[in-house]
This record gives C-alpha cells, sequence and structure tokens, in this order.
C-alpha cells in the first residue's frame, strides 16, 4: 500500500488544489490530504470547515481521504503509515520555499520522499489568498474553486458585510 500525504493549509483549497490531489491519486493507492492547523496562524475558516470543504471536494475520487492535523507534516506523515509527501509547484518563487522546506523534512523524516508535481498551466495563477481577495471584492470566482467553496467564502463576506456597523 503506498500511501501519499497531501499537506497544506487548504485555506481554502481550490481547483490547483485538487489537481494536485487528483494527478495523486493516479500515482498512488492512497493519498491523504492533510488540513493542517496551528493556533498561532489565522486562517478564513477554521480547520473542521476547511476539512469539510475538501472532503465535499474530492468526494469523487474514491482513493482520497481528508484529515486534520497539526504539529511537524513529517511526524503526521509517520502517524499515518505515508511514504511520500506531495506538494505542487506552480511558479518559480515556489520552487525556493518546497526545496527549503523538503530539506528541512528530508532531514527529520530521511525515509519520506517529496514529491512535487507541476501546476498545470490553467491553475498556475490560483492561490487561496488572491481567491480570498476577489471573493472579499465581489469578484466571480467560479472558475477556480469547487462550488462548495464558493457558496462558503459567498457567506462568509456576505456575513461580514451584515456584521459591519
Ligand atoms: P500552504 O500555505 O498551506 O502551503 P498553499 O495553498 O500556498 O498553502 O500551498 C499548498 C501546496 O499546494 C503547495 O505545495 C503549493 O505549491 C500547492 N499549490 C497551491 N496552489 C496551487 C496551484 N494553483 N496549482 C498547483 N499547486 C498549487
Amino acid at each position: 500500500m503506498r500511501r501519499a500525504l497531501f499537506p497544506a493549509s487548504f485555506n481554502p483549497i481550490h481547483r490547483g488544489h485538487c489537481d494536485i490531489a487528483e494527478r495523486a491519486s493516479h500515482l498512488f493507492d492512497e493519498v491523504v490530504l492533510g488540513v493542517f492547523s496551528n493556533p498561532a496562524k489565522s486562517f478564513v475558516f477554521p480547520q473542521e470547515q476547511r476539512v469539510d470543504l475538501a472532503r465535499q471536494a474530492l468526494a469523487h475520487v474514491e482513493n482520497i481521504t481528508v484529515q486534520p492535523y497539526g504539529g511537524l507534516t513529517v511526524d503526521f506523515a509517520k502517524e499515518i503509515g505515508a511514504i511520500v509527501i506531495v506538494r505542487g509547484l506552480r511558479v518559480f518563487s515556489d520552487f525556493e520555499l518546497e526545496f527549503r522546506m523538503a530539506l528541512a523534512n528530508n532531514r527529520l523524516a530521511p525515509d519520506i520522499e517529496i514529491v512535487c508535481l507541476m501546476a498545470r498551466e490553467q491553475h498556475m495563477h490560483l492561490a487561496s489568498s488572491t481567491i480570498v481577495e476577489i471573493a472579499s471584492l465581489g469578484g466571480d470566482i467560479s472558475s477556480m474553486v469547487p462550488k462548495p467553496v464558493e457558496e462558503a467564502l459567498l457567506a462568509y463576506f456576505d456575513k461580514m458585510g451584515h456584521d459591519e456597523p
């Protein structure tokens, strides 16, 4: 059983993440999406909701499961028996960060391989922070995120609008 872990904040999950997860699901027997949370970091959605949105977005892929985690990614990878950590690479600027993280994770857990899948051209520009910003300004994000994420972001900013004094 070759199990891979795709770890990220998924804040929130978008079509670029889904593409990496789906392609990884063809390469490995099982892919676990690890939804990271850290009390020191602020997220648009709480971890439970980010997990729920990721589950809805990838429900059609049989060998993908979604789990929350905190702490070191390599510790979670060991806990679930993953032999590989999967990440995506969008643009050159991702490379430095991914390479640095891969070296650090490799030092911590030499038995776990890091595999980076190149982003598809049509998803290269997608980033959670950009999508959240577009949604906050009332822009159309329907081509960037799965339907449940679009609805959750619309509800979030609608509520924020109503909560303002
Ligand atoms: P985090 O801050 O939790 O790392 P990101 O969304 O920035 O969250 O990135 C998580 C992983 O998903 C990274 O490996 C990143 O390169 C990858 N990723 C993010 N956006 C895309 C995209 N549009 N296409 C492919 N991979 C992506």
